[in-house]
């Protein structure tokens, strides 16, 4: 029997339970050795499905995935359409097969939602007083399209008040690993001029962390916590920089109250 997954995680308030997925105490093998939770890397179905059942384990519940198109949707899902009985959390499908969303907002009680990443930026958001919570996939496109922006406004929507909102940044590829050509680099910096950052060796990159800072400032959410974890140089986590042919961890939330 696999063991349980480890999640790294985050305090954002009463609750709200909320990490990152490394990793380990997975079944994928090969180039997705571990807990590989994409579903559309490559991996063999069954280990990600089983992988995907141990995480709702570990949460308690099921977990909602998207199909994710680095653009600005958010979901947020009816609860009058009840999710997937227990015994069976692995695949809540997204409810339009054609769209994509990037980013989730969850009620009380209505599960939990995830974002697959492997370089990009995991972003969690709970306003707990309002009982929402929601998680963002934040890589350079989203992020610049203003992904985190559209989430807070549809939480704020639902009766979230930014002041309120704690928001964790997730492992993702570091302004020292993700470098970029310097044209690039001034188009990003053009829409969030925090993202203006060189490597290690002083190469153009972009600061993704500092990004979704940044973006979450302009909406009024001023309590980030980002975390120092670079996905390209720490093999706790997937990094398709480091391997194109590789899984996906999470950030995965849930509002227990
Ligand atoms: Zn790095």
């Amino acid at each position: 029997m696999p063991v349980t997954p480890r999640l790294l995680q985050i305090d954002l308030g009463p609750g709200v339970l909320a990490g990152f997925t490394t990793r380990e105490n997975g079944v994928s093998v090969g180039p997705w050795h571990g807990l590989n939770l994409g579903d559309h890397v490559g991996d063999e179905p069954g280990a990600v499905a089983q992988n995907r059942r141990s995480l709702a384990e570990r949460v308690g519940a099921p977990v909602r995935f998207l199909r994710q198109v680095h653009g600005v949707d958010v979901l947020v899902p009816d609860p009058a359409v009840p999710g997937p009985a227990v015994p069976d959390p692995v695949l809540v499908p997204d409810p339009g097969p054609q769209q994509g969303h990037d980013a989730i907002v969850l009620r009380a009680g209505a599960g939990a939602g995830a974002v697959m990443v492997a370089d990009c930026a995991p972003v969690l958001l709970a306003d707990p007083q309002a009982g929402l919570v929601a998680a963002a996939h934040a890589g350079r496109v989203g992020l610049l399209a203003g992904v985190l922006q559209a989430t807070v406004e549809r939480m704020r929507a639902l009766g979230a008040q930014p002041r309120r909102i704690r928001a964790a940044v997730g492992p993702c590829a570091g302004p020292c690993c993700y470098e970029v050509g310097e044209e690039l680099r001034a188009l990003a910096a053009e829409v969030l001029p925090d993202t203006w950052a060189r490597t290690r060796s002083g190469t153009a990159s972009i600061d993704l962390r500092a990004g979704c800072r940044q973006a979450l400032g302009q909406v009024g959410v001023r309590r980030v916590e980002v975390l120092d974890r670079c996905t390209v140089e720490d093999d706790s986590f997937y990094s398709y920089r480091r391997s194109s042919i590789t899984g996906r961890f999470v950030g995965v939330i849930r509002s227990l109250t």
